[in-house]
């Protein structure tokens, strides 16, 4: 008898998660089950502020495929994924193609950029190894150069974050940290640095806990970052940003813009042919596309509607790891033929999120808050969980946080 085959696209948490719990409950002699993924590692998307700015080396964030995945289990293929064909259940690589029994599909998020003109051309985004290296890269040559021109350009020195969601939060909380490090390194006044977070909201954090958003921003602000809320960033040119503020254009000079406004689901889903809402796949109960009982959608692609607040869930690890489960779950049960297949109930056990690595804030079970020192506890333990599900006590002795003070 033929085995089903199973194909997974992406290894970010949702992909990662998925294919791990697959090859733990299907037998060899079961399923052929493929993992496709850009790049021969996973990285941990949560971490990558840390890198970008230059606090977290990247080789910590990154775990190897085959450190986590068996290859004598599962068949790993290093490429780029084009487009999909669900109609002839194919998927068409950059250096060939698959064809699959069932599909699941989780190739994460892009930085939505919605039109603004110069942010393509000229703004950083935080959305992979590569793209965070990047930005560390950036800012530390523009500190070495700081020194090494007739005019110094203050405009070097000014690094503008776009957006204050958790990502721009997170993101300014660790430039904050190493500024003074590059300040020292490269000789620099440290009063001559700005780091500027631009939100178009009135306040950071929309919709988060007053208090805590309160707490955040005065954290911040002590360890020198400015915020320009109500300010909607209109256009990113190479050497400086233009904000509207109450009706009225601002130019700031700058060289560095990162723009952490806003997430969407990679456009691959739209382009093959996906119904579609909000550029996502929205999801049966069991986590299926619609029109196509052998696809599943899992992590920042797939959109499940929350039924009390009439919204979607916001796109998280946390909910791409609880999606991974019931995926698994689910294709395994239809390979294997038994044709039970669960429904997806995600269940939201909080948010934490980092200013910096010695302070946080959180709102915790029974929407508990937490903050400072206990929050950022908190965090290295939800890192380290990951750790454990994914790889075991091997990979969290390899690659968790332990050091409770940094
Ligand atoms: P991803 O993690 O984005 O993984 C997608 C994978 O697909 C990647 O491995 C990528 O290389 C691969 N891929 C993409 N395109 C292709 C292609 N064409 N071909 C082959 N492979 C491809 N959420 C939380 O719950 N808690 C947090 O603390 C938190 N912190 C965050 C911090 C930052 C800086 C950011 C940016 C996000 C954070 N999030 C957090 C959100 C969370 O990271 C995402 O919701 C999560 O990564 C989505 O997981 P995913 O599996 O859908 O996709
Ligand atoms: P987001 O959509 O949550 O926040 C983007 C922010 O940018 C919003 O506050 C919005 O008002 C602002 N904005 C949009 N356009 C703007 C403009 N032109 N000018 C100025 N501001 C503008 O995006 P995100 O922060 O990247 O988060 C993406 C997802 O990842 C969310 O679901 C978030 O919860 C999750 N995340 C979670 C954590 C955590 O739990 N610790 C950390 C990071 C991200």
């Amino acid at each position: 008898m033929n085995k089903p085959s199973i194909v997974v696209l992406g290894a970010g948490y949702g992909g990662m998660v998925t294919t791990v719990k697959l090859q733990k409950s299907l037998g060899i002699n079961e399923a052929d089950i493929t993992l496709v993924n850009k790049h021969d590692y996973h990285y941990q998307t949560t971490w990558l502020h840390e890198n970008a700015a230059g606090t977290l080396h990247h080789d910590r964030t990154r775990i190897a495929i085959n450190d986590v995945i068996k290859l004598n289990k599962v068949n790993f293929v290093k490429d780029t994924v084009i487009s999909i064909n669900p109609k002839e259940n194919k998927v068409r690589l950059k250096n060939g193609e698959l064809s699959y029994d069932y599909l699941v599909i989780g190739l994460g998020f892009e930085a939505a950029t919605f039109g603004i003109p110069g942010l393509d051309e000229h703004a950083f985004t935080i959305g992979s190894i590569n793209r965070a290296r990047l930005i560390r890269e950036h800012i530390e040559y523009n500190f070495a150069m700081y020194n090494n021109e007739n005019e110094p350009n203050d405009a070097r020195l000014t690094i503008v974050v776009g957006g204050g969601g958790f990502t721009g939060i997170e993101f300014v909380g660790e430039l904050a940290n190493r500024v003074p490090e590059l300040c020292k390194e490269y000789d620099i006044d440290k009063h001559k640095v700005r780091i500027i977070n631009v939100e178009g909201a009135p306040t950071v954090l929309p919709g988060f806990d007053p208090d805590l958003v309160e707490y955040a921003m005065n954290s911040l602000e002590a360890r020198g970052v400015e915020f320009k809320t109500g300010a909607l960033l209109k256009e990113c040119k190479a050497d400086r940003i233009i904000i509207e503020k109450d009706g009225k254009p601002e130019e700031i000079p700058t060289m560095t813009t990162v723009w952490a406004a806003g997430v969407r689901a990679n456009s691959i889903v739209e382009a093959s042919g996906f119904e579609t809402n909000r550029g996502k796949i929205q999801v049966r109960e069991d986590m299926r596309a619609p029109d196509y009982d052998n696809v599943f959608v899992v992590g920042d692609c797939a959109l499940v509607m929350n039924e009390e607040s009439g919204r979607p869930f916001p796109p998280t690890a946390q909910i791409a790891i609880q999606m991974a489960e019931t995926v698994a779950h689910n294709v395994k049960s239809l390979a294997a033929g038994s044709g039970e297949v669960e429904r997806f109930e995600p269940k939201i056990l909080g948010t934490v999120a980092s200013l910096g690595h010695d302070d946080a804030i959180g709102v915790v079970l029974n929407n508990r808050k937490v903050f400072g020192f206990m929050a950022t506890v908190m965090k290295k333990v939800i890192d380290n969980r990951y750790l454990l599900k994914l790889g075991g006590p091997g990979l969290l002795v390899k690659k968790g946080k332990f050091n409770i003070f940094y």
